[in-house]
């Protein structure tokens, strides 16, 4: 028995040695099906990337799509591929990728956030807008949850929808930790002026008040305060709100000059008024709060004060604009007492000055360069609030974009 035994214990090494190189057999067959699965996922990713440089994007989706089902590693590469769509304008194939993700069962949190986040940029783009807002608003609390709240943002900005336009800027001061008081100030303007034009008065008085709580002494907000006291035909505490914009916020009051001159009119004190307003040009004299001026004096006081005016302004702030005024000025002065060479002499000046102010005066946002004839709260070009300079300039143009 013993023998038996000890001729077993001798065979033990030999059998654990035949086991050791069985399982490294396996182990290299294993490793090298592997190493086949991987050179053909890296020849179909390939394949796919051949097809999308030979302008063959559609089976180029087809192909990576297979890819990305049979190995989860490409999920970037997919990403990479539907922005990629969707910055060259192709918003389809872009929705197409990115859906393909978004409908995964098998992706981990974050990668189901990137894919309904990216899908939802994609539906923005497409103007898709109610597509937009339901794939962002399936964006968890992580890593995309800011970004989507900024697109949604955007979008209830490109809808108008400035109540769901504040309840996304409230939150998203929150995930940011930055604030967001000015476009808020902002979009309870947008209300209060909706509200007046339907002559909603409880309802503009509430949104202007929420506007003047974002931002106290909010120059816009102050402004539409005294629309709403006009509307309720109390133009003297009307005048008292738009002094304030002229203390606080004088480059702003081209925008409610003439509205300042009918309050100050209804009240029997037009003179009053202009005396103000000729008052702020001594700083403000190089905007359209001119124009108004000009147009004023000249009916309430006659041609030869708003010509002294003039020759004033041009003393202290000589301008393009202000010496284009001038010219009017002096020709409706010659209309009548001067001979018919002379009056010719003046219109052709003032042809040409007013063709050199209309090609040149322009607001401009100091966001993106964009110019503009008028004055936007919102810049068309990049739609950001209040970058736009309240003074006109008359510099030349610049290369940016212009309307
Ligand atoms: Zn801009």
């Amino acid at each position: 028995m013993i023998q038996i035994a000890t001729s077993w214990l001798l065979l033990l090494p030999i059998l654990f040695g035949l086991g050791w190189l069985a399982s490294r057999w396996d182990l290299r067959l294993e490793n090298r099906m592997d190493e086949r699965e991987r050179v053909r996922q890296q020849r179909s990713t390939f394949k796919g990337l051949s097809l999308l440089l030979n302008e063959q994007p559609d089976q180029a989706i087809e192909t990576l799509v297979k890819i990305a089902q049979l190995d989860p590693e490409t999920i970037e590469l997919h990403f990479s591929l539907g922005n990629l769509f969707r910055r060259r304008g192709e918003t389809e194939r872009a929705i197409r990728v990115h859906q393909h993700l978004a409908n995964r069962d098998d992706l981990k949190p974050r990668d189901r956030d990137h894919a309904a986040y990216e899908l939802g940029r994609d539906f923005l783009r497409a103007g898709l807008l109610d597509r937009a807002e339901a794939s962002l608003n399936r964006v968890g609390n992580g890593k995309y949850a800011a970004p989507a709240k900024e697109s949604l943002l955007e979008m209830y900005q490109i809808e108008r929808d400035w109540k769901k336009a504040i309840i996304a800027a409230i939150e998203l001061e929150g995930l940011q930790n930055k604030p967001h008081q000015t476009e808020i100030a902002q979009f309870y303007c947008e209300l209060a002026q909706e509200a007046l034009r339907r002559k909603d008065l409880m309802d503009a008085e509430q949104s202007i008040t929420r506007a003047l709580q974002a931002v106290p002494n909010h120059s816009r907000a102050l402004i539409l305060q005294g629309d709403y006291l006009v509307a309720l035909e109390r133009p003297t505490q009307a005048i008292e709100v738009w002094g304030r914009v002229a203390d606080a916020h004088p480059a702003y009051m081209h925008l409610l000059a003439d509205r300042w001159m009918a309050a100050y009119t209804a009240l029997d004190k037009a003179e009053v008024g202009l005396e103000r307003l000729c008052g702020l040009l001594k700083t403000q004299a190089s905007g359209e709060l001119l124009d108004i001026v000009q147009k004023h004096m000249t009916q309430i006081q006659g041609p030869q004060a708003a010509e002294l005016m003039l020759v004033d302004v041009m003393h202290h702030s000589p301008s393009l604009s202000a010496l284009s005024k001038l010219a009017e000025t002096r020709l409706s002065l010659a209309e009548g007492n001067q001979s018919p060479e002379k009056i010719s002499e003046i219109q052709s000046i003032l042809g040409l000055l007013k063709e050199r102010t209309n090609s040149l005066a322009r607001y401009t946002c100091g966001n993106c360069g964009f110019r503009a004839r008028r004055f936007y709260w919102q810049c068309p070009g990049c739609n950001h609030w209040e970058a736009y300079s309240p003074r006109r300039s008359e510099g030349a143009a610049q290369s940016g974009p212009s309307m």
